[in-house]
């Protein structure tokens, strides 16, 4: 056996076999994988090998996308065979809701080059003759459906990277793996140690075994489930001497899914009634067996199916496949550097290996062999959890997640498990103040404060919610007299040392403010991608702090690491630092209320340590609700008592308290993009706008420089611009199509309803030749063309004199 290699991939699943053959493809060759038995001994073997493109998340869509077109590239390199079955699928719907959920997905699909189709029931009835269509509205079919033999796949991915010269060792259990203080790896194996200069856990079902020889905790559990194989069915045989073959079908309402298989069908069910196995650890001896069949818990789906396709009653069973396989609380997988850990990668907790595995494995190999992956994929980045999370937060979290599999996803959902988590010490004084609460990155955020008889619950929708008046009321409050809400879903770091400024110049593009002010500056990656929009703080030349999302903690403190120097200190202080944001044009009065400074000369983007009530703070004179406000930031032993000394002297003022829904319904009356809508990774500076704050004079070698000053000289092909859209009960989510002479031209970032204009309002990308002001397009919302135009003057402010004056 090899005793060193520059790549240790540990687990021989569909998924640590894509990622060996991904390195391979892109150019690293000294790589090998350990697997403790035969390849595919973990979920792999007994997955029902079904593939769709399907995700609520772009990116993810995209990457199935890439998996699915990936199998043939896998049977022409390698001459072996991955069964593959392009049959097609349908996702039916049953309800408004669901079928809105499927006009949006098409939606999002027409740019994104992917041919599906909506259908109505007659349709459905050819496509799939076996289905009762009774009660459906439609479906959404996706040619690109289909499935594969398991088995066979993993192999030629095998095989592909052997070609590749990667090295497979199978029988070879790995032990342990230990850190050498250069940063390389010893992975101890039954047959010897080797030298690793990188380590990946694809440890699959053993993946959280495998991160604690780390000690790295993988927020992911594994949960049992359960698919049967009919006999032959006459139905189906007469297809097939046909000469065809059925297709998928997804029934969401049954929580089911089923295909051809043989001369009968296979079905697998999603139940409520599911079950978490191996709450304390996956045994080293679990390999080849299934679970005993369970058919108490799926009664309820087979009776349910029995009514949508008939044939299934008169069916025998011919087998009963049972088995285990890994979650994240989100479904997503998790992939990329593991925060903390030097030259260690997760490619663990992919639910859907043969939709999602080679995506997994071409995104690891060009974050690792490339520096950064070539999209934004934030969705199944290991570092989008923190590391407040626990065995004890995922495990009813990923129960959640299989129960909702199937569920209709709401854009404006918030999911009840495992709640609340982490709360500030604002939480019952909002409580009582009738906060709606929801949740981000652990915490729970207040989405709005429920007053009077207005609605203690928001309805999830795809259109506008039951929070709309309480939104539009607190919007009102803020743009005519003031409001507050806390700051305590910001990102925020410490950033100390006699080099902390070279630091800062050197990470940020922007200019680094002097003490006592404020700036704004994008970060960006090497290719001059977005990584972050933070708003730099000077206390002193020594003394920066930071704000950003909170829920990029990781994914931020992971980049600070990876780029540390000398002489410079970062801590995240997200949740050391507290405190509250006041905006409107009475905030300054009720801040000139609560201390004794003297606020005449305190300018816009100026900062100041301040004592408010009894709490020593950090004043800072900006908002991201784009009017005249303060975030004030204290320790939070002192938050409850700097709440009641601003509440207090708000309440001649009217004060009133603001949630989030309020906060993003304010942010578009001035334009302001959002971290992970508007900015992102697959975005530039120039694209969105953003390239304004970068300081191309000052004299640093910022990260990105290159990048951003190529795209200076050639300008950027799309650009970020606002559109007014002639909406009905329906605002901009993201990801529409923007529809210009008949073609999609581009697509929406984000959107919602601007209670102080009164109008539906939306931000996206079209090409930069066609970006112009009062440009009218089409905006395709729920299957529905709305005439928008391009505007360019904010709704609010427009010249800044009220943020600034
Ligand atoms: C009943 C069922 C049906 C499914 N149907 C589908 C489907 O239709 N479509 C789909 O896409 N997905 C399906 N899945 C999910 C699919 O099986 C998984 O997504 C996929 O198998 C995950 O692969 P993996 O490589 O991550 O993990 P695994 O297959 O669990 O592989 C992990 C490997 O790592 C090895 N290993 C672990 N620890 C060590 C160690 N210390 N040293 C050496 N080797 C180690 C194990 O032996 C194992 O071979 C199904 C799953 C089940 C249970």
């Amino acid at each position: 056996m090899k005793t060193t290699t520059q790549v240790a991939v540990i687990g021989g699943g569909v998924v640590g076999c894509s990622v060996l053959y991904h390195l391979t493809k892109l150019g690293w060759s000294d790589v090998m994988l350990l697997e403790r038995s035969e390849l595919t001994s973990g979920s792999t073997w007994h997955a029902a090998g079904g593939f769709h493109t399907l995700n609520g998340d772009t990116n993810m869509a995209a990457l199935q996308g890439y998996t699915i077109r990936l199998y043939k590239e896998l049977e022409e390199i390698t001459g072996m065979s991955c069964g593959l079955h392009h049959v097609g699928g349908i996702t039916l719907a049953d309800n408004r809701d669901r079928f809105d959920m499927l006009l949006a997905e098409r939606a999002k699909h027409r740019f994104m080059g992917l041919e599906t189709e909506i259908v109505g029931p007659e349709e459905i009835r050819k496509i799939a003759p076996i289905t009762n269509t009774d009660g459906i509205i439609g479906a959404l079919y996706d040619p690109l459906d289909g499935h594969l033999d398991p088995s066979g796949t993993t192999h030629a991915y095998a095989k592909a990277a052997r070609m590749g010269g990667a090295t497979i060792e199978t029988h070879c259990m790995v032990h342990e793996t230990n850190q050498r203080a250069d940063g390389t790896w010893d992975v101890v194996t039954n047959k010897g140690t080797i030298h690793a200069e990188h380590v990946v856990n694809a440890g699959g079902l053993w993946a959280r075994e495998v991160g604690a020889m780390a000690g790295v905790y993988f927020p992911l559990h594994p949960m049992e489930h359960q698919y049967l194989v009919t006999d032959s069915i006459p139905q189906i045989e007469a297809i097939i001497d046909a000469g065809g073959e059925h297709p998928h079908v997804m029934d969401p309402a049954g929580e089911s899914y089923l295909r051809q298989e043989g001369r009968g069908l296979c079905i697998g069910f999603y139940e409520q009634t599911c079950r978490p196995w191996a709450v304390d650890g996956t045994s080293w001896d679990f390999g080849h067996e299934l679970l005993p069949d369970d058919f108490d818990k799926i009664t309820d789906s087979i009776e349910f199916a029995y009514r949508r396709f008939p044939v299934l009653a008169e069916a025998g069973v011919k087998s009963v496949i049972h088995g285990p396989f890994t979650f994240a609380p989100d479904g997503n997988p998790l992939v990329g550097p593991v925060p903390g850990l030097r030259n260690y990668w997760s490619a663990c907790g992919v639910m859907a290996g043969f939709s999602q595995g080679g995506g997994v494995g071409l995104t690891l190999a060009q974050w690792m062999i490339e520096g950064e992956p070539e999209r934004d994929v934030f969705a199944m980045d290991v570092a989008r959890f923190g590391d407040w999370i626990s065995p004890g937060y995922t495990r009813p979290k990923v129960i959640e997640n299989y129960q909702k599999r199937f569920s209709v996803s709401y854009p404006n959902e918030e999911l009840p498990a495992a709640r609340p988590a982490r709360t500030t010490p604002m939480y019952d004084i909002f409580t009582d103040l009738g906060a709606v609460w929801g949740q981000q990155y652990g915490l729970e955020v207040p989405n709005y404060f429920a007053q009077g008889d207005e609605p203690g619950y928001e309805t999830p929708s795809f259109r506008r919610s039951n929070a709309f008046d309480a939104t539009g009321r607190e919007v009102r409050a803020v743009r005519s007299g003031v409001g507050i809400n806390e700051v305590h879903n910001f990102g925020k770091y410490r950033i100390v040392g006699p080099a902390a400024r070279d630091w800062l110049d050197r990470i940020m593009a922007g200019r680094i403010p002097k003490p006592g002010r404020v700036s704004l500056t994008p970060m960006l990656s090497p290719k001059g991608k977005l990584i972050g929009d933070f708003t730099v703080s000077c206390l002193y030349e020594t003394e920066f702090r930071l704000t950003a999302s909170y829920g990029s903690q990781a994914f931020h403190m992971r980049w600070f690491l990876q780029n540390a120097q000398d002489g410079v200190a970062v801590e995240n202080i997200s949740d050391r630092q507290n405190g509250f944001q006041i905006a409107g044009p009475k905030a300054t009065q009720v801040l000139a209320a609560c201390t004794r400074d003297d606020l005449s000369g305190f300018r816009f983007l100026d900062l100041r340590r301040m004592t408010v009530g009894m709490a020593e703070c950090i004043v800072q004179r900006v908002s991201y609700t784009g009017d005249l406000g303060y975030e004030i930031y204290c320790d939070p032993m002192a938050q409850r008592q700097l709440w009641w000394t601003l509440w207090q002297a708000g309440q001649e003022h009217g004060i009133v308290p603001f949630g989030m829904r309020a906060m993003m319904s304010l942010r578009l009356d001035k334009f302001f993009g959002s971290w992970m809508r508007e900015f992102s990774p697959d975005y530039t500076a120039a694209e969105t706008g953003l390239d304004r704050f970068i300081s191309f004079s000052k004299n640093a070698d910022f990260i990105g420089r290159a990048a951003a000053e190529a795209e200076r000289a050639s300008g950027p092909a799309r650009r970020l611009v606002a559109f007014e859209v002639d909406a009905e009960d329906a605002d901009v989510n993201a990801y529409e199509p923007v529809w210009l002479g008949g073609k999609v031209a581009g697509f929406c970032t984000s959107g919602g309803y601007s209670h102080y204009a009164g109008k539906s309002i939306a931000m996206g990308f079209l090409p930069t030749d066609r970006a112009a002001d009062g440009l009218e397009v089409e905006i395709e919302i729920l299957g529905q063309l709305c005439k928008a135009r391009v505007i360019s003057e904010p709704l609010f402010d427009a010249d800044g004199a009220r943020m600034r004056g």
